[in-house]
This record gives structure tokens, sequence and C-alpha cells, in this order.
């Protein structure tokens, strides 16, 4: 239903239609959804493009059609080819999934925005991931923006990869391990602390080719979106901002997920175990999930698995198809779940929000996605950190270093212990230094709230961001 009270809401920017095309995975195309629907309610029409296959994947036809129905928003859906047959298995087959978004997708993006543009697409907003934007953006006239789902620290650390090969922290034979002190408004951090890409000494594989060229293509955009505020990350985005138009508008999740949103994006169909939770005490469940991509080693599950027997728990276990690799089907060691008994619960997916609003939720064992870190921080629910690979890693150092509103499940990175994994959730769901992070987490809530509101930080950004497209938009059409 359209806003009675304020009928010229959503129309005023009736000039701009923005093409939103997210990474094809489930942490990009999250953050993408939510956006549009962000963007749709200050009055611009959005064409949110999905792959075939994630389309399929998702299973609900146009994605946004509850949103519209609702609302009365103008969000359209369009959807385009990844290069890849439907069937094909893009968990297992990972890099040669990279690979074709790398060299084929763009060709099909081409195709589609070409038969856009008849209807009033002037923006494109992709993920800075992708090498192309800047290239088919200008090639068809349209006002490019990057879109960074992740933290402006780790999108500062690719930004000036430059910097880290000149320094000898990147790409040399013997990486140098002293602290990285260089970086424009980055306080010093240990190279341990950089993405795990960062880290690596072969610097040849797929990823890698596609972050080399995807951060020269970002310095070619008009303006870069980030979710993230700038109360967390003030200097690194002050340091930005000289560089490029660099804006700050997170958090960007379901968060009015309670109120009625009818959004479905999940790639795999979810469980709902909300009458399980319903059945346990406040504050007793540890929810545990290690996001949509990275995949665990059987021998670290196992462990893990067995440091959640000995806690004694109570659980809810996300343990995806392919979480150790999607031709090794059962992962678990045998009679974990029937040992656990009514104490815990394993699925395959959920919907995460619900379940960490749920009042049963103590504590969040995760890989530490930038998402599912915005997402516990928002349900006030205190991480248990285990970082598997990408950003990740920086990430557990902002939560456990900086912020403070989480605790590593292991000391050291490489090594995952039963006992160790017993202890750390202990620590977590009942230790003394439970409340100090549970004091610091509603403390980095409220910095959340706080930037979300018009007058604050991310609401000023937005504003800011959609008078500069105005502006371009203009520019670009010889009407300045
Ligand atoms: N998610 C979900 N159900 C699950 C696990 C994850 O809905 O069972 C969602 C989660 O809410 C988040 C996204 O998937 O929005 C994962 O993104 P994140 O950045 O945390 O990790 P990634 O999957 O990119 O590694």
């Amino acid at each position: 239903m359209a806003d009675v009270k304020n009928p010229n809401k959503h129309h005023k920017h009736h000039r701009l239609h923005a093409l939103l095309i997210p990474y094809p995975f489930q942490g990009h195309v999250n953050p993408f959804v939510h956006l549009a629907i962000k963007l749709a309610s200050q009055g611009i029409t959005v064409t949110f493009v999905n792959t075939h296959y994630n389309h399929h994947q998702i299973n609900s036809g146009d994605i946004f059609a509850g949103v519209r129905s609702e609302s009365g928003l103008d969000i359209r859906y369009a959807t385009v080819s990844d290069g890849l047959p439907l069937g094909f298995d893009r968990s297992l087959n990972h890099d040669q999934y990279q690979s074709a978004l790398l060299h084929v997708f763009s060709a099909h993006v081409e195709e589609l925005v070409e038969s856009l543009v008849g209807e009033g697409v002037n923006v494109m907003i992709a993920d800075t991931f992708f090498v192309w934007p800047s290239v088919v953006a200008r090639k068809f006239g349209l006002v490019c923006v990057s879109f960074w789902t992740e933290a402006a620290l780790v999108f500062s650390l690719y930004y000036h990869m430059d910097l880290l090969r000149i320094h000898g922290h990147f790409g040399a034979q013997e990486t140098r391990r002293d602290l990285i002190d260089y970086i424009p408004g980055v306080e010093a951090i240990n190279p341990k602390d950089t993405a795990s890409y960062l880290q690596e000494t072969d610097i040849s594989s797929v990823v890698h080719q596609i972050i080399f060229k995807a951060f020269e293509d970002v310095k070619k955009v008009d303006f870069v979106l980030c979710n993230t505020i700038h109360q967390f990350e003030s200097k690194t985005i002050h340091a930005l901002n000289s560089k490029i138009p660099f804006y700050a508008i997170g958090p960007i999740i379901p968060f009015n997920l309670k109120t009625g949103s009818s959004v479905t994006t999940s790639l795999w169909s979810e469980s709902d175990c909300t009458q399980w939770l319903n059945t346990k005490p406040a504050g007793s469940v540890l929810y545990i999930s290690f996001g949509s991509y990275a995949h665990v080693t059987k021998k670290d599950l196992v462990e893990i698995a067995h440091g959640i027997s000995l806690s004694k728990v109570n659980f809810v276990w996300v343990v995806r198809p392919d979480i150790v690799s999607s031709d090794e089907t059962n992962p678990l060691p045998a009679g974990f779940e029937s040992e656990a008994g009514d104490r815990g619960i394993v699925i395959p997916w959920c919907c995460q929000m619900t379940v960490l609003s749920h009042p049963s939720i103590g504590g969040f064992l995760t890989h530490c996605g930038w998402n599912s870190i915005l997402e516990s921080i928002w349900c006030e629910v205190p991480l248990l950190c285990f970082p598997l690979l990408t950003d990740q890693v920086t990430n557990r150092k902002l939560v456990v270093d900086d912020w403070k509103i989480g605790m590593n499940l292991c000391e050291d990175r490489g090594f995952v212990g039963r006992d160790e994994v017993k202890m750390s959730i202990g620590r977590l769901m009942r230790g003394e230094s439970r409340e100090g992070v549970r004091g610091a987490i509603g403390r980095v809530k409220m910095s959340l709230e706080g930037a979300l509101k018009c007058s604050g930080s991310s609401g000023e950004n937005l504003g800011l961001f959609v008078d500069g497209l105005v502006a371009k938009v203009g520019l670009s059409n010889g009407k300045a």
C-alpha cells in the first residue's frame, strides 16, 4: 500500500532508475536486497538483478512481489545467466564458478543492460568484487556506484595493496610479519589480521585475479557505498574519502523482520526452529553457523562437535549440506545428534535473523561473516569467533580486539581442539566475562541504531549520496 500520509515520498527522485547487481553469493545478495528496498523507499526506481541460478535456488519467483504489494515501492526484478548451466555444482567447483564470474558474466550483464536502458536506467550499483562495473557503466552512459558489503577496513587494505607490496607485506617471497602502520587511516595492524587473501603466498588464484582487477576498477567508479557505520571506522572512512566518494550507509540488514518484511532471500530452504526455541530458557541456546560460503575441514568440524557435546550447552547448529564438501554428506561424528537429545538441533539452513532475535539465544558461534556480525550486534547476541577465510579474519579482530563484543573460539587459529572449544563455549555462555561482552554489545547496538536515524550518520550519508546521484545524472544528461 502506498504511503498515504506522504504520497510524494516514493516519487522524490523519479528520474533515478538504478540497476542493482549483487555478487551472486548469499552474503552479497542479502545486503543488496535490503539496499534495493532502502533506495526504493527514497523514491528511486530499482531494478534488482539476480542470476538465474540464485533465482532458481531462492525458489520464490519475483522476490520483491510481497514488498511491492505491501508498500508500493517501485522495485523491478530481472534475471541473468552467470555463464554456467543450472545443474553445475558451484560449491564443489568453486574456482570454475569464480572464473565464469571473472570472464563470462559481464557479457550477459551487458546484454541485459542494453535491453533495460530503454526503461530509463541511468545508474548501475554493482558489487565491488566485480571486475567490470566501470567499463559497462561507461559503455551505456550510466553513473557507476560500487557497493562494498564488508567492513571499510577490509576495503582499505585491498585498496592499498600497492603499498602492501612496496613494503613487502604482500606478494613477496618472504612476507614481512611486523605491523602494517602506513595505510592511510588504518591503525597499525598485524599482518595475521588482514584478509586471508592478503596473507597467502600463492597469489595466482582466481580469487586473487578477481581482487586485483576489481580494485583497479573501483578506482574509476563515481561513488562507493559501504555496509558499515561512520562510528565504527571513522578514520578509515575519512582517509578513503580523500581518494573516492565513500559513503558509510549501514547497517543494511533485515532489522525490520519482526515488523513484517516479506522478502525471502535464502538460497537453501529454511528450517523453522521457533517452536523448539520456545521451549528453552532465555539466553540458554548457542546458535552455530559458519555462513553460506566457507568450508570447514572434517577434522575441525568433528572437534567442534565434540566440544559442543562436552559443553552441555543447548544449541541450534546450521550444518549446511556442503559445509565440508558437497560430496561429504554426513560429516558429523556418529551419534552426535542422538547424544544431544533435546539439548540441540542440527538444521541445514534457517532464517538467521529470526533465530538470532529469539530470546532463548544467548551466544553465536560464528565464522565472522560481516552480515552475521551486524545481525548479531543488532540482536545483542555475544559472539564466539571462528574465522575461516577472506574478510572473516579481519572481522574477528574488530569484534574481539577492538569492540570487545566477542571472544575467540581458539587462541591459535591453526588448531581446533575439543577441550578448548568446550571451555570457550562455557566462557561465552556462562563465564564471568560474559557481562562485559554483553554491556559492550549493547553500546555498539546503540551506535547502529543511532546511525540509522534520519539525523544519524548513515541516514545523512544516504541523503548525501542520493543528492550526489541526482547531480551526477543531471550532469551526464547535460541538465545540471
Ligand atoms: N544466513 C541465514 N541462514 C543461515 C545462515 C546464514 O539466513 O542458516 C544468512 C545470514 O543471516 C547472513 C548471510 O546468510 O545474512 C551470511 O552472510 P555472512 O556475511 O555472515 O557470511 P558469508 O555467508 O558471506 O560467509
